[in-house]
C-alpha cells in the first residue's frame, strides 16, 4: 500500500497548482463578485488538457485516469471552487455519461469538443420537485416516430447555460416496467433545440463564478438516436456516474479544506495582536493543526476510494465515506479559517470568504450528507 504520488502525478499536481495560483487567483475574485463565467480561464484549462484528463486518447482525451482528474480538482479548489466545479461537472457529469454509455456515433459527434474544453456538457437529473429521491423523476419522454418528445423541468443544472454549452443529458421517464415501477432513460438534448429553455442564472450563496440554471422542456423533440445507451438503463447510469462523482467532489472539498489551511497560515504569520503575530498563540496553532489533520485524512479517504475504483473493486461505500468526510471537513475548515481572519474573514476580498460561501454546497450537491449516510448504512447491510 503506497499513497505517494508517481512522478507523473506530481508533475500534473504542480502544473495545476501553478495554473491556479498564477492564472485563476488574480481574476477569480472579480468574476465571483460580478457573477460572471470565467471563459478565458476555461479556455486555458482546455489548452492544458484538463477536460480530457480521464479519457482515452482515441477520443481526444489525455489518456489519464479518474484519479488524475481528482488531483487537478483538488489543486484548483485550493484556490477557487467555481472553477473546480466547472471542470468537475463538465468532465464527470457532462462528458463521462457519453464516454461510458454512448454509441460510437455519439462519441464521435460530441467527445472531441467536450474533451478539449471547447464545449461543455451538463447533466440534468435533479428536478424542482425531486433531488435526493431521483427515482421520483417526473420529466417524461415519449417516442413519436423517430423522435423523443420531452416534457418537464430540471433544477440547479451546472454548466447548462454558458455560451459554450453544447448539450445536456436528461433523465426522463420513458415508460412503465411490468412491476409498475418507472422506466428511466437518459437522452441527449443539444443546446438550442426548440422547446428547450434555459432560465436566467440562479442567484446563489456561493460558486458565484459557476453557471447554474433551471431548464424546461416543452414538447422538445430530439432524434430517437439521441437515447444514451440502452432504453431503461437511466437509473443504473446515473448511479454509476454519481458514485464516481462523489470521489471527485471529495477531492474538490479537500482542495477547499487545504486552501483554508494555506490562507490561515499566511494570515496568522502577518496579523499582529497583543504585540505579536496571532500565529504565535497556541490557540491559533491548534486550530491550524486540526485543519491540516482534517484535510489530510479526507485526502486519504478519497485516494482510497479512487484506488479501489481504478482497480475495478467495489467502491460505493468508500466514495460515500470520502464525500461525507471531505465535505464536513471543508465546512469545518472554512469556519475556522474565517475565525482566524477575524473581521477580515467576513470581507469578500479575502479568499476565505469565498471558501466559507463555497463550502456548504459540498454537503448538498451530488448527494447530501444524509444520502451518503444512507448509502454507507445500506452497504453495511442495514
Ligand atoms: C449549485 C448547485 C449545482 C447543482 N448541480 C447539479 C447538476 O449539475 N445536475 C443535477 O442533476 N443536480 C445538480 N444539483 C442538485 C443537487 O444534486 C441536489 O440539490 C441534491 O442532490 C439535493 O437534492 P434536493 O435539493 O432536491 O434536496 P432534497 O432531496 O429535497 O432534500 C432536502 C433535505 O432532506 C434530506 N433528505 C431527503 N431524503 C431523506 C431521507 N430519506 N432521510 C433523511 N434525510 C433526507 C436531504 O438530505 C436534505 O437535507 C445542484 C445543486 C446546486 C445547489
Amino acid at each position: 500500500m503506497d499513497f505517494r504520488l508517481s512522478e507523473e502525478q506530481e508533475a500534473l499536481r504542480s502544473s495545476v497548482r501553478e495554473f491556479a495560483r498564477e492564472v485563476v487567483a488574480p481574476v477569480i475574485g472579480e468574476h465571483y463578485e460580478k457573477h460572471t463565467f470565467p471563459y478565458e480561464v476555461v479556455r486555458q484549462m482546455g489548452k492544458m488538457g484538463l477536460f480530457g484528463l480521464p479519457f482515452a486518447e482515441e477520443h481526444g482525451g489525455m489518456g489519464g485516469d479518474y484519479f488524475a482528474l481528482c488531483l487537478a480538482l483538488e489543486e484548483l479548489a485550493r484556490v477557487d471552487s467555481s472553477v473546480a466545479i466547472t471542470l468537475e461537472a463538465a468532465v464527470s457529469l457532462g462528458a463521462m455519461p457519453i464516454y461510458r454509455f454512448g454509441t460510437d456515433e455519439q462519441k464521435a459527434q460530441w467527445l472531441p469538443r467536450l474533451l478539449s474544453g471547447e464545449a461543455l456538457a451538463a447533466f440534468g437529473l435533479t428536478e424542482p420537485g425531486t433531488g435526493s429521491d431521483a427515482g421520483g423523476t417526473q420529466t417524461r419522454a415519449v417516442l413519436d416516430g423517430d423522435e423523443w418528445v420531452i416534457n418537464g423541468s430540471k433544477a440547479f443544472i451546472t454548466n447548462s447555460g454558458t455560451d459554450i454549452t453544447a448539450l445536456v443529458t436528461v433523465t426522463a421517464v420513458t415508460g412503465t416496467r411490468p412491476d409498475g415501477s418507472k422506466e428511466l432513460s437518459t437522452i441527449i438534448v443539444p443546446s438550442g433545440t426548440p422547446g428547450f429553455t434555459v432560465a436566467p442564472a440562479y442567484s446563489k450563496v456561493g460558486w458565484n463564478a459557476s453557471d447554474t440554471h433551471e431548464l424546461t422542456f416543452d414538447d422538445c423533440r430530439v432524434p430517437a438516436a439521441n437515447l444514451l445507451g440502452e432504453r431503461g438503463r437511466g437509473f443504473a447510469q446515473f448511479l454509476r456516474i454519481l458514485d464516481e462523482g462523489r470521489i471527485a467532489i471529495a477531492a474538490l472539498a479537500v482542495g477547499l479544506a487545504q486552501g483554508c489551511v494555506d490562507e490561515s497560515i499566511k494570515y496568522a504569520k502577518e496579523r499582529q495582536a497583543f504585540g505579536q503575530p496571532i500565529g504565535n498563540y497556541q490557540a491559533i496553532q491548534f486550530k491550524i493543526a486540526d485543519m491540516e489533520m482534517k484535510a489530510h485524512t479526507a485526502r486519504l479517504a478519497y485516494y482510497d476510494a479512487a484506488a479501489r475504483m481504478l482497480d475495478g473493486e467495489p467502491f460505493k461505500r468508500q466514495a460515500a465515506i470520502a464525500k461525507l468526510h471531505a465535505s464536513t471537513v471543508a465546512v469545518d475548515n472554512a469556519r475556522e479559517a474565517t475565525q482566524i481572519h477575524g473581521g477580515y474573514g467576513f470581507m469578500n476580498e479575502y479568499p476565505v470568504a469565498r471558501f466559507w460561501r463555497d463550502s456548504k454546497i459540498l454537503e448538498i450537491g451530488e448527494g447530501t450528507s444524509e444520502v451518503q449516510r444512507m448509502i454507507i448504512a445500506r452497504d453495511l447491510g442495514m
